[in-house]
């Protein structure tokens, strides 16, 4: 094993395939490896049943403005040119997310809508994006009125929702990022590139990964092949001296030594319905007291034709309690939590060769671009 590989990776998601397939066009042997029985990681999709194609893990929209990553990942796709639109089910009204000028008709009405949206252009301009922060700490009695309702109605529930704490301890600070828009641009994301994968994501994995330097072995779990002692790795009980990239979770990796790190999970309800179109978009957040966050409708994100049916996903969030077949998705971010961290990269630096990267292993969010984005530098770094 340790002639025949220069690189162990483990995990076929955007951080080892990426990194996987760097490598292998630099020349060098790649071992890439997953515990599930397919690629693609988080972002994988696939037909179910009613031939209906759904991203397994929630829906995935890529996004960016790095060019150099679009054109990367272009190489083994075409895009769809897909833009998400977002309708929040707010109560009994729906109205474009992030709140725009036609939110604000349908949340006040036509008559205040429109002094409100004279006072927003005149002291903001038009066609700008702020944040729920600023308009929360406005000199002016009605522009904070209207930031607490935008707080409220679309913030507040659905983060208490999202990270299981009640609404008193949501930390209002992180409503600085939350944009409202002086405009009708009812896009959510308004990054240059944009899109899903024409076929689909599971595709470009497959093209991406398919070289003649990639050796991919599914349903193998790493933690029972990699061993790290003294400084040194061994893989399947031998001396491994090439590269180890990891883009799991670091404490499971360290036999939880340090004890376990906190994430958040999702539960998915998946139905199939006997109907063209169920609701028009391709995602409807539920802002306030539904158990769920979001419904997505895929055939609406993915173009796909198929009459008389349609497949939609709630989603329910959990805490992750690490039970069987439950996944770990979001690192919960606190001082806590990050020193645990901490521990953990400080062990894995005791093995020059063992490189932690992506959402799981850094114990970070990252967006698919960004990780992918990340991936090319490490890896050519290596080479
Ligand atoms: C619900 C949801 C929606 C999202 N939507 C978007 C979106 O719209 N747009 C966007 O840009 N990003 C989105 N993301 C983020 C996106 O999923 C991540 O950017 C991406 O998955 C990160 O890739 P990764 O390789 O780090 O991790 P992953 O995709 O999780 O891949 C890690 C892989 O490692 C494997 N693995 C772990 N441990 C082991 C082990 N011991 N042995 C073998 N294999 C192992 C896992 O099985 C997994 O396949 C979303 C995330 C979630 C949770």
């Amino acid at each position: 094993m340790k002639k025949q590989y220069d690189a162990v990776i483990v995990g076929a998601g955007f951080a080892g395939s990426v990194c996987a397939r760097v490598l292998a066009e630099g020349g060098r042997r790649v071992l890439l490896l997953d515990r599930r029985d397919h690629i693609g990681g988080n972002a994988y999709d696939e037909k179910d049943e009613s031939g209906v194609l759904i991203h397994k893990y929630g829906p995935h929209i890529f996004h960016t403005n790095d060019r150099e990553v679009y054109e990367f990942l272009s190489r083994f796709t075409e895009w769809n040119g897909y833009q998400h639109r977002v309708l929040g089910r707010v109560g009994e009204l729906s109205m474009p997310i992030p709140f725009n000028l036609d939110s604000l008709r349908i949340a006040y009405g036509e008559e205040e809508a429109a002094s409100l949206e004279a006072l927003l252009v005149q002291t903001y301009g038009r066609d700008t994006q702020i944040t729920i922060g600023a308009l929360r700490s406005s000199d002016d009695e009605r522009l904070r009125a209207l930031g607490e309702y935008v707080y409220e109605h679309i913030f507040l529930h659905y983060t208490a929702k999202q990270w299981g704490v009640p609404a008193s301890e949501v930390d209002s600070s992180v409503t600085s990022r939350v944009p409202v828009r002086i405009g009708h641009d009812d896009r959510y994301f308004v990054d240059t590139y944009q899109g899903l994968p024409t076929d689909s994501f599971t595709a470009l994995f497959e093209r991406m990964l398919d070289h003649e330097n990639i050796t991919v072995t599914l349903g193998c779990d790493a933690c029972e092949r990699l061993t790290f002692a003294n400084g040194e790795i061994l893989f399947d009980g031998e001396v491994f001296l090439g590269d180890v990239i990891y883009s799991g979770m670091p404490d499971e990796l360290f036999g939880y030594k340090y004890g376990r790190l906190p994430y958040r999970s999702l539960d998915f309800e998946f139905k199939t319905l006997d109907m063209d179109d169920f609701q028009g978009y391709g995602t409807v957040n539920y802002t306030m007291h539904e158990p769920y966050t979001r419904i997505t409708e895929f055939k609406h994100m993915t173009g796909q034709r198929i009459e008389g049916k349609t497949t939609v996903l709630y989603e329910y969030p959990r805490s992750y309690e690490a039970k069987e077949g439950q996944i770990p998705y979001y690192a919960i971010l606190n001082p806590e939590n990050l020193a645990l961290h901490a521990r953990y990269r400080e062990e894995a630096a005791l093995y020059p060769r063992l490189r932690l990267l992506g959402r799981l292993a850094e114990y970070k969010y990252y967006n698919m671009d960004a990780i992918t984005g990340e991936a090319l530098r490490f890896a050519r770094s290596i080479l």
